[in-house]
């Protein structure tokens, strides 16, 4: 018997709220419809979340530390009176040809190898979910489930295709497949 839990992954901009870019303020952020929802279905589920997001717009200057981590309390404290609480954040403030490599932007699964270290995660029960293939990758380096985000037709969603990773329109369909199967 493992005591180990099951986790889902997931991106932020493009995943559980609009990709504005460089979203940095609460004003500039807006759910995708049905992601609140899915966010739940995985906690009744018995899946904890875990945010993994690249956030360059800190190493560029758009918007600071301080604001981004308001964003992540106020979206943190919505999502805690929602029942939908996530088990950790993490954010990689970096941009290489500002702030130098890093091992923390993804596709690097640096922030999902640091949720692993410090929570009792089991990797081969869980997913990383996002709209880019650098999230895919990042889950992929660490042998985690992966699932694409994509309406189907860009050459990302090609690729996912091709490597027959899934690929759902919507995290609520992502949500509702992963707790069905
Ligand atoms: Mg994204
Ligand atoms: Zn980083």
């Amino acid at each position: 018997m493992s005591s180990l839990g099951k986790a889902i992954f997931l991106d932020r901009d493009g995943t559980l709220n609009v990709d504005f870019g460089y979203v940095g303020t609460r004003k500039t952020w807006q759910w995708i419809d049905g992601a609140k929802e899915a966010l739940k279905v995985f906690v009744s589920a018995n899946y904890r979340l875990v945010i993994v997001s690249n956030q360059s717009g800190i190493a560029r200057g758009f918007f600071s530390e301080d604001d981004y981590k308001a964003l992540e309390e106020s979206i943190d404290a919505e999502l805690a009176a929602y029942g939908a609480k996530p088990l950790a954040w993490y954010h990689c403030p970096h941009h290489p040809d500002i702030t130098g490599p890093c091992p923390c932007r993804k596709p690097k699964p640096g922030m999902l190898a640091q949720a692993l270290a410090t929570y009792p995660i089991d990797p081969k029960q869980s997913w990383m979910i996002g709209d880019r293939r650098r999230d895919v990758e990042a889950g992929q380096a660490l042998g985690i489930a992966t699932i694409k985000l994509g309406v189907g037709d860009s050459l990302e969603d090609r690729w996912a295709c091709a490597n027959h990773i899934p690929l759902f329109p919507s995290l609520y369909q992502a949500a509702i497949w992963i707790t069905r199967s």
